[in-house]
């Protein structure tokens, strides 16, 4: 016990060894306590690789205490697996160490709860559920990158499986949202751990190569490095320069994506000159450029107009001895600060000032969060939303100026469509054409770095579905999307008013003039929400308006006769004129004056049978649903009815039969054979009539046919 003791001792002092260099004693406690909760909590567990998993959580708080993160993030860091792992609860936590560090520890557990698949679908779900933590409170997404960083430094112990599973998904997902954070350190290690994860024998080759290289251009790198320290002390600059080496991942990256070979990537000089002032970084732009010739067109001044992730330096290329391109950086060491650890930078703990406001990273980020929700909100499926964020993700960006002045920063190849989205929903729901530098040009123009935008726009006018065949931003996407959806919407739900109202015409009725309460009803029976959802289905040819209007008719009927009939039991009236939405069953053809049973089938509206009719077995009864219907007085139309006819083999015995039939102003639409002898023949025949009485006239008319032995209706 002594020795655990101990061991626990010097595990916590490595932790405040890095905590005293920027937290007080009372923090110092307040940690300390939070790391003896979560060392008795774990106590028995293991790592994979044997050691006790308390060392792991405070790896964690460590990388957070070397970004000096404020003391709730350290504890969260520390406590970020005992809500997971053990019996711990949430409360406890909240009594313990405060609201916020019980809400961090929980955000950061939900996190890790989130299995990334590799089935798209459910990669997006998840990743919805990391932005709406996110979106909560961003230190979350901080101590969980910490805790992905410690994860993927000890990945050797895991299996190999799960090391591949690991290391993909931090490429895919983790080191992407360190970069949108402007976690550019996180981001950069995350990375090169994926990569040699991953590839490790393409990983280890070009370790090999870097390195090989580094030997080959070292007189040069020293004599440039040296030039330009020369330079700068001549110009009374003081600077820290120091060269800079592309990391492993973003030279493979950039083989791939150019198809060049590792001695033309890596042939390139890159500097990084750190001042004390914004005003010097010009100062020693202008001496830089003094002793190599800037490249046209490489200049960037990311001071000026900052990345959207916070990041400021100014950029530039110069023609180096032998034309070896040299890449330069210039910035301050806050600006320095900013682009190592973004978003970060904000929860510094600050000693000295009493300073809360937040800084641009986290104004940026925060923005960057809130787009996030409204896309996943405007976004139909999962899908569609990870879709959306990827393009968010891997940002290149173009800046342009709206009419008055304003920066606006849009995604490279981004449009006059995506820059009217941008500026607010409505302009890009709107727009018609852009001027570009004064310049009407169309919609779908890619815009460059430094152009003044304006969009005109039109009341009225109405986003194009071609236009999602060239907007790059997921918020012109989701918008576009959305409005399309709501546009299709709104037009069924016309259409089915429309129709509506015409089937209610029949009942003499009009819409708008039903009492709201029986419409309630009727939507409550129908199980709608609204009386629009259900426009939208009668539009979209899943309801049928007559029946709705039947049954709204009914309704009303049994309201104004104090409900003589029971609800529901009101007959639908057939006029013989519904046409497609009502069909008559080819086994018992009944006709106006027959008994008749209604039942309602998906997408196909009303077959009416005769009650009569012997395939209305009393499991169909149970099965289907049945309408009450009845024919209307002076139903319209013609309707079939089969007949068997027995008739004696004379000659002209059927053009005898077919001119009483048509005596009767009746027609033959069908005539077949069933048997035939010497003697007689038997034939089925289909004929129209308008209704039972008519029939009876008829049968009567066709029995005195003299060769007619026998006729009936057949059933
Ligand atoms: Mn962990």
């Amino acid at each position: 016990m002594a020795l655990f003791d101990r061991f626990r001792g010097s595990l916590f002092n490595s932790l405040k060894a890095d905590l005293e260099t920027y937290l007080d004693k009372d923090h110092i406690k307040a940690i300390y306590e939070a790391y003896q909760l979560a060392a008795d909590a774990h106590e028995g567990q293991k790592r994979q690789s044997g050691e006790p998993y308390i060392t792991h959580p405070v790896s964690v708080a460590r990388i957070l205490a070397s970004l000096h993160l404020d003391p709730q993030s350290i504890m969260a860091a520390i406590l970020h697996d005992v809500l997971e792992d053990t019996q711990t609860d949430k409360a406890t936590l909240a009594d313990r160490f405060g609201e916020e560090v019980a809400d961090l520890v929980d955000g950061v557990s939900k996190l890790t709860q989130i299995q990334f698949q590799t089935k798209a679908e459910a990669q997006a779900e998840n990743f919805r559920k990391m932005v709406l933590a996110m979106a909560h409170d961003i230190r979350v997404i901080i101590v969980k990158l910490s805790d992905r960083l410690h994860n993927m430094r000890t990945l050797e112990s895991l299996s190999n499986e799960k090391r591949r599973r690991i290391a993909q998904e931090t490429l895919d997902i983790y080191a992407p949202i360190a970069n949108r954070l402007g976690m550019n350190a996180f981001r950069v290690e995350l990375e090169d751990r994926g990569f040699a994860a991953l590839y490790p024998v393409r990983s280890s080759v070009l370790k090999r190569s870097v390195r090989k290289a580094r030997g080959n251009k070292r007189q040069l790198l020293k004599h440039i490095e040296h030039g330009i320290r020369d330079s700068l002390k001549e110009a009374g600059i003081e600077a820290e320069v120091v060269g800079r080496e592309k990391h492993l991942f973003s030279i493979y990256k950039k083989m791939l994506k150019k198809q060049l070979p590792f001695s033309e990537v890596n042939d390139v000089f890159a500097f990084r000159i750190i001042v004390d002032k914004t005003d010097t970084c010009y100062r020693a732009l202008g001496s830089v450029h003094n002793l190599y010739k800037p490249v046209p067109g490489r200049f960037k001044d990311y001071i000026a107009i900052p990345k959207a992730n916070g990041y400021q330096s100014l950029h530039t290329v110069l023609f180096g001895p032998h034309g070896a391109p040299i890449e330069i950086q210039i910035r301050t060491r806050e600006m320095h600060q900013t682009a190592e650890n973004g978003i970060a930078a904000h929860w510094l703990y600050k000693t000295n000032t009493s300073e809360k406001e937040p800084d641009r990273a986290h104004l940026r980020a925060r923005g960057w969060v809130k787009g996030l929700i409204e896309m996943q909100e405007n976004a139909g499926n999962p899908l569609e939303f990870i879709e959306n964020v990827k393009i968010d993700l891997f940002p290149d960006e173009v800046y342009v100026f709206t009419p008055t002045g304003n920066i606006m920063e849009l995604p490279a190849g981004a449009t006059a469509v995506d820059f009217a989205y941008a500026v607010h929903t409505d302009v890009g729901n709107s727009c018609i054409a852009a001027k570009i530098d004064r310049h009407l040009a169309p919609l779908s123009t890619r815009l460059r770095n430094g152009q003044t935008l304006e969009i005109v726009t039109a009341p009225g006018a109405r986003p194009n579905p071609a236009w999602l065949n060239f907007v790059v931003t997921g918020k012109a996407r989701s918008n576009i999307r959305h409005f399309l959806k709501s546009q299709q919407r709104s037009e069924s739900i016309s259409l089915g008013r429309r129709l509506l109202e015409k089937a209610l015409t029949n009942h003499s009725l009009v819409l708008d003039q039903i009492e709201p309460e029986v419409i309630q009803d009727m939507l409550t029976i129908f199980k709608f929400k609204t009386l629009d959802i259900l426009l939208q289905e009668i539009g979209l040819g899943n309801r049928s308006a007559l029946l709705v209007a039947r049954d709204l008719a009914g309704r009303v009927a049994s309201e104004q006769s104090d409900a003589l009939l029971e609800e529901g039991q009101t007959p639908l009236v057939i006029r013989g004129t519904e046409g497609m939405v009502l069909t008559y069953a080819k086994c018992c053809r009944p006709i106006p004056g027959d008994p008749i049973l209604g039942f309602l089938s998906a997408g196909k509206g009303i077959l009416i049978h005769a009650e009569t009719c012997p395939k209305i077995s009393q499991d169909k009864l149970d099965r289907e649903k049945v309408i009450h219907v009845q024919w209307e007085e002076g139903v319209q139309g013609t309707f079939e009815v089969e007949l068997k006819v027995q008739l004696a083999n004379e000659r002209g015995a059927l053009a005898q039969l077919a001119i009483a039939f048509s005596e009767a102003e009746s027609n033959i639409d069908n005539i077949s054979t069933e048997s035939r002898d010497c003697q007689q023949s038997t034939f089925n025949i289909l004929i129209n009539v308008k209704n039972r009485r008519h029939l009876a006239s008829i049968l009567r008319r066709v029995r005195k046919v003299k060769p007619v032995i026998r006729i009936i209706r057949s059933r």
